[in-house]
């Protein structure tokens, strides 16, 4: 997938912030740009004002880049153990486990948007079993 519309489809799905207005009132439109790790940041096309794709949305906190998320949405495999993914993404454990945090903290987002749970008792459960740390913050 192509980076941007991976980062398009994660604004689209909440995970990102949205651009929308800028202060001056001209619109923050998504941009390339080498300055940030992630690649990408949202540049006003009125007074060239920029702004952080993630601030205030589930990556804010993050120390992972967005190219890391793709890596892993990639080799994310339903049913198969987070302790299976460092070995299959070449990632460590300690940014699997961030990952599977903020998954959990996405699920739990999507149910109380839609007050239901999604796939049931079961994947409640399995994201439970995966949590540790600094969920609660994300969460
Ligand atoms: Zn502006």
């Amino acid at each position: 997938m192509e980076m941007k519309n991976f980062v398009a489809y994660m604004i689209d799905k909440g995970m990102l912030k949205p651009g929308g207005q800028c202060k001056c009132g001209g619109e923050l439109v998504l941009k390339e740009t080498e300055t940030t790790k992630d690649g990408f940041r949202y540049k006003c096309s009125v007074c060239k004002n920029t702004a952080s794709v993630r601030a205030g949305s589930l990556f804010a906190k993050s120390k992972m880049t967005l190219k890391d998320v793709v890596g892993l949405t990639h080799c994310f495999i339903p049913g198969s153990p987070v302790t299976d993914m460092p070995n299959k993404c070449g990632i460590s454990t300690r940014t699997a486990t961030e990952w599977f945090s903020m998954l959990h903290g996405l699920i739990k987002k999507y149910m109380e948007m839609t007050q239901k749970p999604i796939g049931g008792h079961h994947l409640t459960a399995e994201a439970d079993e995966v949590s540790i740390g600094h969920l609660t913050k994300v969460a």
